[in-house]
């Protein structure tokens, strides 16, 4: 049974508030929302991060930006403006390794972030 966090979700073996769903992705919100909307869009396939993307992974990779555009449009946050970020890495806080694009917006966003 994998150990990964995110994969369960996508088993549905733990709960999340799903969002969107098809063959090839998993929306869901984030269980401690960063911005009133906070949603994070997920691979069905198993890949730990940007870094271990290969040339084989384009395709979803593009994949979850239109899904992102999607949503931001359902969410009522694509003309007040939305950040997509995916964090790789420690120094990054990358808390979960299962590659995730982060849909934030609602309010206004800082510029640096943290
Ligand atoms: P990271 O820091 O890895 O880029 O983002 C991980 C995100 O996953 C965090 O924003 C965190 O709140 C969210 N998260 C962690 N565990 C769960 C969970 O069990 N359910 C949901 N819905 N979100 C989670
Ligand atoms: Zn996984």
């Amino acid at each position: 049974m994998t150990e990964c966090l995110f994969c369960k979700i996508i088993e549905k073996k733990i709960p999340a508030k799903i969002a969107y769903e098809d063959d090839k992705v998993l929306a869901f919100h984030d269980i401690s929302p960063k911005a009133p909307v906070h949603i994070l869009i997920i691979p069905k396939k198993h890949i730990s991060a940007v870094n271990e993307l290969t040339d084989q992974d384009g395709e979803i990779i593009g994949y979850l930006h239109l899904i992102a555009k999607k949503l931001a449009k359902e969410n009522k946050i694509d003309k007040s403006g939305f950040r997509l970020v995916i964090n790789n890495g420690p120094d990054a806080g990358q808390a979960v390794g299962h590659i995730h694009l982060h849909v934030l917006g609602g309010r206004k966003l800082q510029w640096p972030p943290g």
